[in-house]
């Protein structure tokens, strides 16, 4: 017999990925009743289809890469990688899909779990449909925060629901090295998942329909991807996409928008992301199923009156990013807590209570070879930002470090100046090692450290961080 339970709690979280599970920490922190809703596994796509099996099938590709361009260990690792060493290193920096880890943490930190698909059923309320059939419905005191995160979105590919393609989900977690790979898509998860099943041993070929790669990053960090992937194999095809698709004897063939055709063994779309909106009940609190959840800056959902409703992370759509959204989600849960007690609000820019980084200081990582590190504006967002800007360029490889780091290196290094306060207002790194330099560059610009006393940060000799200083010599002049 189906069974009907009903609780109230001060604050209710939809969905326990990495954003869900800080807000759920934040709200209990702040001393509020909390429970968390989740229908899969409790540490969300991040931990299992994205950011951790991608990055763990990514670093041996990686650190391979950069060890052939240091003298003395090129031949000792001018072999291929050990396909199965690498597939179980992923399942374990995936734990294995299993969440005990982070149930015991939920725990520790006394958060109740329902685990369940939710739906929002009017205000304030939540209906959990439990995978035992049974339905427990929730009430919240202050709070309902979504943290449902998004799916890979997918395009109208005629053929397309034959085909089996893979999405994120098989790209990251598959125990199979196709022996052709078409990837569709010239952004992140496209580039990423490139470099890795080309160096597993996949002939990739990239379908992009734009004139290059990561076009919403500067152009010179395209540009040093596509040389990198075609270095290592990669045929990248321009300006075509997968007009239609089949699968014929286990074979997938793919009719090309430039007359061309192809043959493969798997299609990976790599085409955006699309919000987990649709069965969330939305209907019933007015807003319409499978949009975005527009929020302010303090993650309220705009369109929903008597401010209870909050939506954090991706299915807000500001920044696409497990770090940006467990920023948002420490904002999110302390102001709830704030609201809750009836305390002051401190959500100036720069405050508390507000996720003013989102604006103007998202730090991103794009881990190929090379790799692309940026944060803050790029110089085509500056020009549409009409504010005064300096673009400073450097080559990165005429840095000391940068001889050091390996043979051979190529990079590019961009810093942005606003001429008007003097500081810092993007950065982009384009090459081998420029992720952990990364850090330095979101300080400058989240800080808004003035350019005079950046002058007097010095970078130890003879690291790639020198960059900043060969920077800040070009802008002088
Ligand atoms: C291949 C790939 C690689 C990536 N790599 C990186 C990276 O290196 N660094 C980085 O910062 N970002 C990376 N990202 C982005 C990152 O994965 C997301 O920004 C992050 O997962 C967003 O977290 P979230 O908690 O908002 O959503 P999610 O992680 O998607 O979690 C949402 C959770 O909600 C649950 N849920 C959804 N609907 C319901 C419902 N109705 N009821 C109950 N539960 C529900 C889901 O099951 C899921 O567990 C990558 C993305 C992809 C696709």
């Amino acid at each position: 017999m189906m069974n009907e339970t009903t609780r109230t709690y001060d604050v209710i979280v939809i969905g326990a990925g990495p954003v869900g599970e800080n807000v759920a920490e934040r709200t209990r922190a702040a001393g509020l009743s909390t429970v968390i809703v989740e229908r899969e596994l409790l540490g969300g796509e991040c931990s299992f289809w994205a950011c951790d099996p991608s990055k763990a099938l990514l670093r041996p590709v990686v650190a391979r890469a950069d060890a052939r361009r240091v003298p003395g260990l090129s031949h000792a690792v001018a072999g291929p990688l050990d396909v199965e060493a690498v597939l179980a290193h992923r399942d374990k920096m995936s734990s294995y899909w299993k969440d005990d880890d982070q149930v015991d943490w939920l725990d520790s930190v006394s958060v109740d779990l329902v685990r369940g698909h939710g739906r929002l059923d009017g205000p304030r309320k939540v209906s959990v449909q439990t995978p035992e059939g049974d339905t427990v419905r929730l009430t919240a005191r202050y709070a309902v925060a979504v943290s449902t995160g998004t799916s890979a979105a997918l395009p109208g590919i005629p053929g397309l629901e034959n085909v089996r393609p893979w999405t994120s989900r098989e790209a990251t977690s598959s125990d199979r090295v196709p022996a052709r790979l078409v990837v569709v898509g010239g952004g992140v998860v496209a580039v990423e998942m490139a470099t890795v099943w080309q160096a597993l041993g996949s002939q990739v070929t990239m379908l992009v329909l734009e004139d290059g790669l990561l076009q919403r990053m500067e152009p010179f960090a395209g540009e040093l991807v596509t040389d990198g992937l075609r270095e290592a194999g990669v045929d990248i095809r321009f300006g075509t996409s997968a007009a239609s698709v089949g699968r014929e004897n286990g074979e997938v063939r793919v009719s090309l928008t430039d007359g061309g055709e192809l043959v493969a063994d798997e299609i990976l779309l790599a085409t955006g992301r699309a919000p987990r909106t649709w069965d969330l009940g939305l209907e019933t609190i007015g807003l319409t199923p499978g949009d975005w959840l527009k929020v302010d800056d303090t993650f309220r959902v705009t369109d929903v009156a008597d401010g209870w409703f909050y939506a954090v992370g991706d299915v807000n759509q500001r920044a696409l990013l497990t770090h940006q959204g467990k920023y948002q989600a420490r904002i999110a849960g302390t102001v709830i807590g704030a609201r809750a007690k009836g305390e002051q609000v401190d959500d100036a820019p720069w405050g508390t209570h507000v996720a003013t980084a989102d604006r103007t200081a998202v730090p991103q990582v794009v881990f190929t070879h090379p790799e692309v590190a940026s944060v803050g504006l790029t110089t085509r967002e500056a020009e549409q930002s009409g504010r005064r800007i300096k673009v400073v360029d450097y080559d990165l490889s005429h840095v000391a470090g940068a001889h050091q780091y390996a043979d051979g290196y190529r990079g590019q290094a961009r810093m942005l100046i606003d001429l008007d306060r003097d500081t810092v207002a993007g950065v982009t790194f384009a090459g081998p090692g420029v992720g952990e330099l990364l850090h330095s560059a979101t300080i400058a610009v989240a800080g808004e450290v003035p350019i005079d006393r950046l002058w007097h940060a010095v970078p130890a000799f003879p690291t790639i961080s020198e960059v900043w200083l060969r920077l800040l010599e070009t802008h002088r002049g």
